[in-house]
Protein backbone atom coordinates (compact mmCIF):
# COMPACT_ATOMS: atom_id res chain seq x y z
CA UNK A 1 0.00 0.00 0.00
CA UNK A 2 1.27 3.57 -0.88
CA UNK A 3 2.49 5.62 1.74
CA UNK A 4 0.42 8.49 2.09
CA UNK A 5 0.18 11.44 4.78
CA UNK A 6 -2.92 12.05 5.98
CA UNK A 7 -3.17 15.60 4.44
CA UNK A 8 -2.17 13.79 0.96
CA UNK A 9 -5.19 11.58 1.47
CA UNK A 10 -7.56 14.21 2.77
CA UNK A 11 -6.52 16.19 -0.55
CA UNK A 12 -7.19 13.03 -2.66
CA UNK A 13 -10.64 12.33 -1.11
CA UNK A 14 -11.33 16.10 -1.79
CA UNK A 15 -10.31 15.65 -5.25
CA UNK A 16 -12.93 12.44 -5.49
CA UNK A 17 -15.70 14.42 -4.01
CA UNK A 18 -15.58 17.10 -6.62
CA UNK A 19 -15.10 14.99 -9.12
CA UNK A 20 -18.18 13.17 -8.25
CA UNK A 21 -20.19 16.50 -7.92
CA UNK A 22 -19.21 17.33 -11.45
CA UNK A 23 -20.35 14.34 -12.26
CA UNK A 24 -23.94 14.87 -11.21
CA UNK A 25 -23.76 18.53 -13.53
CA UNK A 26 -21.60 17.15 -16.53
CA UNK A 27 -22.29 14.09 -18.60
CA UNK A 28 -18.82 12.59 -19.30
CA UNK A 29 -19.20 11.36 -22.31
CA UNK A 30 -20.17 14.46 -24.39
CA UNK A 31 -19.69 17.18 -21.85
CA UNK A 32 -22.68 18.43 -21.77
CA UNK A 33 -25.26 18.75 -18.64
CA UNK A 34 -26.84 15.69 -17.01
CA UNK A 35 -30.38 15.15 -17.40
CA UNK A 36 -30.70 15.68 -13.21
CA UNK A 37 -29.33 18.91 -13.99
CA UNK A 38 -31.69 19.74 -17.12
CA UNK A 39 -34.66 18.37 -14.90
CA UNK A 40 -33.41 20.90 -12.32
CA UNK A 41 -33.01 24.20 -13.81
CA UNK A 42 -36.16 24.00 -16.56
CA UNK A 43 -38.47 22.63 -13.31
CA UNK A 44 -36.98 26.40 -11.36
CA UNK A 45 -38.04 27.97 -14.85
CA UNK A 46 -41.25 26.96 -15.37
CA UNK A 47 -42.00 27.61 -11.87
CA UNK A 48 -41.07 31.19 -12.47
CA UNK A 49 -42.90 31.64 -15.67
CA UNK A 50 -45.80 30.31 -13.76
CA UNK A 51 -45.99 32.35 -10.87
CA UNK A 52 -45.28 35.63 -13.26
CA UNK A 53 -48.70 34.30 -14.61
CA UNK A 54 -50.79 34.08 -11.98
CA UNK A 55 -49.16 37.26 -10.84
CA UNK A 56 -50.08 39.07 -14.10
CA UNK A 57 -53.18 37.55 -14.08
CA UNK A 58 -53.54 39.17 -10.40
CA UNK A 59 -53.13 42.54 -11.75
CA UNK A 60 -49.99 42.36 -9.71
CA UNK A 61 -47.45 42.33 -12.79
CA UNK A 62 -48.01 44.30 -16.35
CA UNK A 63 -47.16 41.88 -19.48
CA UNK A 64 -44.40 44.41 -19.98
CA UNK A 65 -42.80 43.83 -16.98
CA UNK A 66 -41.18 40.31 -16.38
CA UNK A 67 -37.90 38.25 -14.97
CA UNK A 68 -36.13 38.29 -18.34
CA UNK A 69 -37.78 35.93 -19.97
CA UNK A 70 -41.94 34.78 -20.30
CA UNK A 71 -41.59 31.27 -21.89
CA UNK A 72 -39.38 28.35 -22.71
CA UNK A 73 -39.16 26.01 -25.35
CA UNK A 74 -37.71 22.51 -25.57
CA UNK A 75 -35.50 20.81 -28.80
CA UNK A 76 -35.68 16.64 -28.21
CA UNK A 77 -32.95 15.93 -30.60
CA UNK A 78 -32.31 11.84 -31.33
CA UNK A 79 -29.61 10.41 -33.40
CA UNK A 80 -31.34 8.40 -36.62
CA UNK A 81 -30.50 4.65 -36.88
CA UNK A 82 -27.93 5.08 -34.56
CA UNK A 83 -28.41 1.43 -33.59
CA UNK A 84 -26.38 0.54 -37.00
CA UNK A 85 -23.52 2.73 -36.47
CA UNK A 86 -22.67 0.74 -34.06
CA UNK A 87 -23.69 -2.59 -35.22
CA UNK A 88 -21.45 -1.48 -38.53
CA UNK A 89 -18.28 0.77 -37.15
CA UNK A 90 -18.24 -0.21 -33.39
CA UNK A 91 -19.12 1.21 -30.58
CA UNK A 92 -16.01 3.69 -30.65
CA UNK A 93 -16.98 5.38 -33.84
CA UNK A 94 -20.63 5.54 -31.91
CA UNK A 95 -18.74 7.38 -29.29
CA UNK A 96 -17.14 9.76 -31.46
CA UNK A 97 -20.16 10.37 -33.60
CA UNK A 98 -22.42 11.35 -30.61
CA UNK A 99 -19.76 13.53 -29.10
CA UNK A 100 -19.30 15.45 -32.43
CA UNK A 101 -23.23 15.92 -32.48
CA UNK A 102 -23.55 16.98 -28.50
CA UNK A 103 -20.31 19.69 -29.79
CA UNK A 104 -22.43 21.12 -32.57
CA UNK A 105 -25.33 21.45 -30.23
CA UNK A 106 -23.33 22.79 -27.84
CA UNK A 107 -21.35 25.64 -30.18
CA UNK A 108 -25.12 26.50 -31.32
CA UNK A 109 -26.76 28.07 -28.58
CA UNK A 110 -26.73 30.93 -26.97
CA UNK A 111 -25.08 31.90 -23.40
CA UNK A 112 -28.01 30.74 -20.98
CA UNK A 113 -29.55 28.17 -23.05
CA UNK A 114 -28.74 24.03 -21.25
CA UNK A 115 -28.20 21.02 -23.63
CA UNK A 116 -28.31 18.10 -21.71
CA UNK A 117 -27.74 14.30 -22.35
CA UNK A 118 -31.65 12.83 -21.69
CA UNK A 119 -30.45 9.14 -22.43
CA UNK A 120 -28.43 6.92 -24.63
CA UNK A 121 -28.33 9.01 -28.40
CA UNK A 122 -31.38 11.34 -26.82
CA UNK A 123 -30.12 15.52 -26.23
CA UNK A 124 -32.06 17.60 -24.98
CA UNK A 125 -31.93 21.25 -25.14
CA UNK A 126 -33.71 24.58 -23.31
CA UNK A 127 -33.81 27.85 -25.12
CA UNK A 128 -34.79 30.55 -22.44
CA UNK A 129 -37.08 32.71 -23.87
CA UNK A 130 -37.41 31.53 -27.52
CA UNK A 131 -40.62 30.76 -29.07
CA UNK A 132 -41.68 27.41 -30.53
CA UNK A 133 -40.64 29.03 -33.68
CA UNK A 134 -37.58 30.50 -32.29
CA UNK A 135 -36.63 26.86 -31.38
CA UNK A 136 -37.62 25.05 -34.47
CA UNK A 137 -35.77 27.35 -36.39
CA UNK A 138 -32.54 26.65 -34.09
CA UNK A 139 -33.47 22.77 -34.52
CA UNK A 140 -33.20 23.27 -38.10
CA UNK A 141 -29.83 25.25 -38.11
CA UNK A 142 -28.32 22.19 -36.15
CA UNK A 143 -29.90 19.26 -38.43
CA UNK A 144 -28.40 20.99 -41.30
CA UNK A 145 -24.89 21.23 -39.84
CA UNK A 146 -25.27 17.81 -38.45
CA UNK A 147 -26.37 16.26 -42.11
CA UNK A 148 -23.38 18.14 -43.28
CA UNK A 149 -21.01 16.70 -40.79
CA UNK A 150 -17.88 14.90 -42.16
CA UNK A 151 -15.74 12.26 -40.17
CA UNK A 152 -12.19 11.89 -41.08
CA UNK A 153 -12.54 8.44 -39.53
CA UNK A 154 -14.64 6.96 -42.71
CA UNK A 155 -14.66 8.76 -45.78
CA UNK A 156 -18.21 9.50 -46.90
CA UNK A 157 -20.00 8.80 -43.95
CA UNK A 158 -23.15 10.29 -43.30
CA UNK A 159 -25.60 10.78 -40.26
CA UNK A 160 -28.58 12.59 -39.47
CA UNK A 161 -30.80 13.59 -36.56
CA UNK A 162 -34.32 14.12 -35.99
CA UNK A 163 -35.88 16.62 -33.42
CA UNK A 164 -39.08 17.64 -31.25
CA UNK A 165 -39.73 20.86 -30.35
CA UNK A 166 -42.15 22.23 -27.96
CA UNK A 167 -43.22 25.08 -25.76
CA UNK A 168 -43.74 26.17 -22.41
CA UNK A 169 -47.58 27.13 -22.42
CA UNK A 170 -49.62 28.58 -18.99
CA UNK A 171 -49.21 25.93 -16.28
CA UNK A 172 -47.42 23.64 -18.12
CA UNK A 173 -44.95 21.24 -15.91
CA UNK A 174 -41.83 19.59 -16.80
CA UNK A 175 -43.27 16.11 -17.53
CA UNK A 176 -45.74 17.25 -20.15
CA UNK A 177 -43.11 20.02 -21.77
CA UNK A 178 -41.10 17.04 -22.49
CA UNK A 179 -43.64 14.05 -23.17
CA UNK A 180 -44.64 17.34 -25.79
CA UNK A 181 -41.09 17.33 -27.59
CA UNK A 182 -41.20 13.58 -27.01
CA UNK A 183 -44.62 13.05 -29.08
CA UNK A 184 -43.29 15.47 -31.81
CA UNK A 185 -39.95 13.69 -32.45
CA UNK A 186 -41.82 10.78 -32.44
CA UNK A 187 -43.55 11.98 -35.32
CA UNK A 188 -40.34 13.43 -37.01
CA UNK A 189 -39.44 9.36 -37.01
CA UNK A 190 -42.35 8.35 -38.10
CA UNK A 191 -42.44 10.49 -41.09
CA UNK A 192 -39.58 9.41 -42.49
CA UNK A 193 -36.48 10.60 -40.09
CA UNK A 194 -33.72 13.78 -40.89
CA UNK A 195 -36.69 16.54 -39.93
CA UNK A 196 -37.67 19.15 -37.00
CA UNK A 197 -41.26 18.74 -36.22
CA UNK A 198 -43.03 21.13 -33.72
CA UNK A 199 -45.81 19.91 -31.01
CA UNK A 200 -48.24 22.90 -32.32
CA UNK A 201 -47.95 21.38 -35.75
CA UNK A 202 -49.10 17.84 -35.10
CA UNK A 203 -52.19 17.90 -35.94
CA UNK A 204 -51.48 19.22 -39.41
CA UNK A 205 -48.45 17.13 -40.29
CA UNK A 206 -50.18 13.59 -41.23
CA UNK A 207 -49.47 10.72 -39.74
CA UNK A 208 -47.40 7.66 -41.07
CA UNK A 209 -49.47 5.57 -42.45
CA UNK A 210 -49.64 1.88 -41.39
P1 LIG B 1 -34.01 5.63 -34.64
O1 LIG B 1 -33.67 6.26 -35.95
O2 LIG B 1 -35.42 5.14 -34.61
O3 LIG B 1 -33.72 6.52 -33.49
O4 LIG B 1 -33.11 4.32 -34.52
P2 LIG B 1 -31.88 4.08 -33.54
O5 LIG B 1 -31.14 2.90 -34.07
O6 LIG B 1 -31.09 5.32 -33.34
O7 LIG B 1 -32.63 3.83 -32.17
P3 LIG B 1 -32.50 2.76 -31.06
O8 LIG B 1 -33.14 3.32 -29.85
O9 LIG B 1 -32.97 1.44 -31.56
O10 LIG B 1 -30.94 2.64 -30.79
C1 LIG B 1 -30.24 3.53 -30.04
C2 LIG B 1 -28.84 3.00 -29.97
O11 LIG B 1 -28.00 3.92 -29.28
C3 LIG B 1 -28.73 1.69 -29.23
C4 LIG B 1 -27.58 1.88 -28.27
O12 LIG B 1 -26.67 0.84 -28.36
C5 LIG B 1 -26.93 3.17 -28.74
N1 LIG B 1 -26.29 3.93 -27.69
C6 LIG B 1 -26.87 4.44 -26.58
N2 LIG B 1 -25.93 5.08 -25.84
C7 LIG B 1 -24.75 4.98 -26.49
C8 LIG B 1 -23.42 5.44 -26.22
O13 LIG B 1 -23.13 6.07 -25.22
N3 LIG B 1 -22.48 5.15 -27.14
C9 LIG B 1 -22.75 4.44 -28.26
N4 LIG B 1 -21.77 4.19 -29.12
N5 LIG B 1 -23.99 3.98 -28.53
C10 LIG B 1 -24.98 4.24 -27.66
MG1 LIG C 1 -33.34 6.85 -29.08
MG1 LIG D 1 -31.98 7.04 -32.47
Amino acid sequence: MENKTLEERVKELEHQIDELEDNLIHDTLTGLKTRAFFDHEVSVYLEIISQQLQLQANGFLQRKQHFGFRNLSVIFFDIDHFKKVNDTHGHDMGDVVLKKIASVISVSLRTGDTAARWGGEEIIVNLLGASEQDAAAKAEEIRQKVEELEFTEIPGFKITISAGVASSQEGVGLEALVKHADEALYRAKETGRNKVVSYSALATVPEAVA
